[in-house]
């Protein structure tokens, strides 16, 4: 054998010189110990006999050769150079806004927030639970509403969630019709008819300034102020629609309602829009938090996140998600939505902006760009121009007469993007950065003369004016100087585990590395700063970089195109089912509604079959965990002239390559359905297999797994959908911007308000392509197994690991089954995830896809250390539930039941628990030298959903 054979594996000092070489965790030596370990003696072994055949690509990834950091930095430069940034006064639900630089750096550039996982795991997720807690405050308080979630996707989907849950609150059995303002965002109107489509609910829109048109309602959505920018008295129309049984949703400006009575206040029913304005960047589009709020009666029926206020086993105040019964890991079908992943990072943002900023800050704001708009009327009416609305707040309607196109062009001149509304009408839309230069250059554009001196008359008619106080609560009051605000910052950072902490094992849910130089381009100002709807030529860098990424994810998914409209992976499921649906529409088969989904299927997969207008079926698993072929087999004969999909995960949720991957495939396709497969196990694929090629029609992959993008403590994500060459004409469209879909004509319309969805966070995905290059990517998908395996062998005789594939292999995670231990000592699973984190771990996957299990997930990413740290606490674990067997802990006072354990309950006069303090704190001797303490004990959740809570709790609640 040659030394260079040996070089890159015998080597420990093997100098790291490719990113690949530091995004992989372990050494190549590390590997082959590993794989040593696993009973292999080299990685294409282990890949073969884990990987069915039947599977394998033929074709290595034909992608362009890795880029070093400093390289993929350059070409990012280059792109963004691209972009043109101008100053953006279109409004349509997005405006110009100042990320303060406290919140900026220490949030959003911040990995102890960004790479945080949903706060499932509520002890070690206080922090991010607390600032969520500011947001749904924030929210409830601005909309006049008692309860508000955290978060939602987008204003579009919001309002069309919205549609949704005001269905489901009528109690009609009919689909009805849903009303909605012709004032309504353009965008928002599109993103409801795409989802109304499937519901059969039929979608009117009007005029609704002078009262309700004829017919029969369940809802009706108004926009506040509307998109032409019209403030308009909300109360008598929303009495007319209650009065003809109709539910009310308002979208609503969360600026514009420190200044307008908020719609809890005139009997909105439910309140839906967007918190970009409060700090976070256009992005070209997003990731944004979309927000939702509902009176008193609804909150059960409310889709997404909520935060709500408990008890830990201390009775301390402690935060945790509330009421999630509601939602699609334990409904499913009958969810009230398939949200998952959401937008906690902006969310939170947003909540910090409110925060710095204050009550009388906010309003602040707001009243200065109120006057920039007062003041901009004033001089176009001075300067002859017609001003449309006589009551506005920050955006102005001006009529030209057959001037439109001229005046947006002489304002492009002066480096400024109006909105052309139509040949007639101009809009523009102030905002926090907007200067009087701005308001002048504009009048200049328009022909007319510099604002007049003086001090018009606000445009907020008195009946209209907020008279209610706001952000009461001593949080937005306390932290105002920046070096609270940062302390503040870091107090909350500093109660949770993130992944700059220690290794999240999340099975599914992939926590890999986020790089820095991913992450380094989003806050660029070329990427930052252009609004959604600004001209395409000052996008030029941005279409590039998605076209290269969307041709990227195509090679290697193996599908013939890809869009990355939906904003999380939920919302590639509904798009990729929207797909099918258009697709069996199209052949004269819209009867085939039936969607087959295994048992073992994430929880989105049957909530999104739903949102699609489909009838899911669920076909059973055999006890090794795979599909059962007879079963589907007689599903498939049972429903064959209605069945239009089976939806797949692959590798499977249980972790194994299932090798009838391509008989489930064929069987389908045989009987007229297509192939979903749920793309979020790509980790465990890329370079070794292409879902395009064994079988699949349409797939959606979750960029914030597989693609680096940041968990953001549960959001932001991106679920592009791909899809064979018969689904292109189906793919997710845009009406505002024909270039974002299939083509003009074709479409299946937008799952998401902006034409290229969160487009602000896909160069994170586009710069790890470009840095791993096709060797690497494979390689990280080979460390993934390798990994996963390792961890499988060194936990195999501690816990039954349950379903593995052929040969005892797992594919990229593994699942440890405590159902017998159970059985035998009373500790559950939960007992294990809750004493992980005195150990200083977040725990895997609890529950998903088997109850009474962990699903383990390591990822290529973490050094062999590290696994070994990870391991040797489970082995531990195991040693502690050995001594409940054993009778040496007592069953119900043990340091597993007891977990986690605060500083606060070890420093205690009077210690009256059967075991040490030191082996409640202390398990592993390497934990002295780095101790997370939790800030609660174990939290009890039946209690918050008794007595529901969602906001911040007074500060005597915190008292002893
Ligand atoms: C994460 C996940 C999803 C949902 O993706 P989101 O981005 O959270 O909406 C769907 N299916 C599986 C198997 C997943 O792991």
């Amino acid at each position: 054998m040659t030394a260079e054979f040996f070089a890159p594996v015998a080597s420990p000092q093997h100098p790291r010189t490719r990113f690949a070489d530091r995004h992989v965790g372990p050494s190549p030596d590390d590997h082959a110990r590993m794989l040593a370990a696993i009973g292999y003696s080299g990685v294409e072994a282990l890949i073969d006999d884990a990987v069915p055949a039947a599977i394998r690509t033929t074709r290595p990834l034909d992608l362009p050769p890795a880029l070093s950091e400093s390289a993929a930095l350059a070409r990012l430069r280059e792109l963004a150079s691209r972009n043109t940034v101008l100053t953006s006064m279109i409004g349509l639900g997005y405006y110009g806004t100042i990320t303060p630089g406290v919140i900026l750096r220490n949030v959003l550039e911040n990995p102890g927030w960004y790479t945080a996982y949903t706060p499932y795991q509520p002890e070690i997720s206080q922090g991010r639970l607390e600032a969520l807690l500011n947001f749904q405050t924030m929210v409830g308080d601005l909309t006049g509403l008692p309860v508000a979630n955290a978060s939602m996707l987008d204003e579009g989907t919001a309002a069309a969630e919205a549609m949704a849950l005001a269905h489901r609150a009528s109690k009609r059995k009919e689909p009805g019709a849903f009303l909605v303002d012709a004032d309504a965002l353009p965008q928002t109107i599109e993103v409801i008819r795409t989802r109304a489509v499937p519901l059969g609910i039929d979608v009117v829109t009007a005029d609704l300034s002078d009262g309700l048109p004829d017919g029969d309602f369940f809802g009706v959505l108004l926009q506040y102020p509307g998109a032409s920018g019209a403030v308009r008295d909300l109360a008598p129309v929303t009495a007319q629609a209650h009065e003809r049984g109709a539910l009310v949703v308002v979208a609503a400006d969360l600026l514009a309602l420190t200044l307008l009575r908020p719609p809890g206040e005139y009997g909105a029913d439910i309140a839906v829009g967007s918190a970009q304005r409060f700090g976070v960047p256009y992005g070209f589009g997003g990731p944004h938090a979309g927000y939702l709020a509902v009176r008193d009666g609804l909150q059960r029926q409310l889709p997404g996140r909520l935060v709500g206020v408990s008890v830990d086993a201390d009775g301390a105040t402690a935060y945790r998600l509330a009421l999630q019964t509601r939602e699609q890991h334990i409904r499913r079908e009958k969810a009230t939505s398939n949200i998952c992943t959401a937008q906690v990072l902006l969310a939170v943002m947003a909540a910090m902006y409110a925060v710095y900023h204050g009550p009388e800050g906010l309003a602040a704001i707001a009243q200065r760009v109120h006057r920039r708009a007062v003041e901009l009327a004033s001089g176009l009416r001075a300067g002859g121009v017609e001003v449309v609305h006589e009551a506005f707040f920050d955006t102005v309607l001006a009529r030209v007469p057959g001037r439109a196109d001229e005046v947006v062009a002489a304002a492009l001149e002066r480096g400024i993007n109006l909105r052309r509304v139509d040949a007639d009408h101009v809009g523009i839309a102030c905002d926090e950065t907007t200067a009087p230069e701005h308001v002048a250059a504009v009048l200049e554009a328009f022909g007319a003369a510099p604002a007049p001196a003086g001090d018009p008359a606000d445009r907020i008619p008195g009946e209209l004016r907020r008279e209610s106080p706001y952000l009461t609560h001593p949080v937005f009051h306390e932290h105002r100087s920046e070096t609270a605000m940062l302390r503040y910052l870091r107090r909350l950072q500093d109660k949770d585990i993130a992944l700059d902490r220690s290794m999240i094992p999340l099975g599914s849910c992939t926590m890999k590395l986020n790089a820095a130089t991913e992450m380094e381009p989003i806050t660029w100002p070329e990427f930052a700063n252009i609004h959604p709807f600004a001209p395409l030529d000052q996008a030029a860098g941005y279409l590039e970089l998605i076209a290269e990424l969307e041709e990227r994810l195509a090679e290697i998914t193996g599908y013939a195109k890809v869009s990355v409209q939906p904003n999380a992976g939920s919302q590639g499921e509904l798009a990729g089912l929207l797909a099918i649906r258009g697709y069996h529409a199209s052949r004269g088969e819209g009867h085939r509604t039936v969607c087959l989904i295994p048992s073992s299927a994430h929880g989105t997969n049957a909530a999104s079959a739903v949102m699609a207008g489909m009838r899911v079926v669920v076909v059973k698993c055999d006890a090794d965990g795979d599909i059962d072929l007879d079963d589907l087999h007689a599903k498939i004969d049972k429903h064959r002239a209605e069945l239009a999909a089976i939806m797949v995960t692959y590798p499977s949720t249980h972790g194994v390559f299932e090798e009838t991957i391509t008989e489930v495939c064929a069987a389908v396709h045989e009987a007229g359905g297509q192939v979903y497969v749920d793309g979020a196990n790509l980790n465990a694929l890329v370079g070794l297999a292409r879902p395009g090629e064994f079988g699949s029609d349409v797939s959606h992959l979750n960029l914030h797994k597989t693609f680096c993008i940041p968990h953001g403590g549960g959001g932001p994500g991106v679920g592009p959908i791909g899809v064979r060459e018969h689904l292109v004409p189906f793919l997710p469209s845009h009406p505002l911007r024909p270039e974002a879909g299939p083509g003009e004509g074709r479409g299946a319309g937008p799952v998401s308000a902006a034409p290229w969805g969160s487009a602000g966070i896909l160069p994170i995905s586009w710069t790890y392509i470009a840095m791993m290059g096709p060797d690497g990517l494979r390689a990280a998908t080979e460390g993934a197994i390798i990994a996963a395996n390792y961890v499988a062998k060194r936990l195999a005789p501690h816990y039954p690991i349950l379903y593995t594939g052929r040969n005892g292999l797992v594919a990229h995670e593994c699942i440890a089954d405590l159902r017998k231990i159970t059985k035998e000592t009373g500790i559950t699973a939960e007992d294990v995830a809750k004493r992980l984190i005195d150990y200083g771990f977040h725990a895997p996957t609890l529950a998903f896809p088997v109850a009474g299990t962990l699903m383990i997930e390591p990822t290529e990413s973490e050094d062999l250390a590290e696994l070994d740290r990870f391991c040797d606490a489970m082995i531990q674990i195991r040693r502690e539930i050995q001594r409940v067997a054993d009778g040496v802990y007592d069953r119900a006072d043990n340091p597993l039941k007891n977990a986690p354990h605060t500083a606060e309950c070890l420093i205690t006069e009077d210690w009256k628990h059967p075991y040490s303090r030191e082996e409640a704190a202390y398990p592993l001797p390497s934990l002295r030298e780095n101790k997370y303490w939790p800030p609660v004990r174990r939290i009890d959740q039946a209690y918050g959903d008794r007595n529901l809570v969602c906001a911040c709790p007074p500060p005597e609640a915190f008292e002893d």
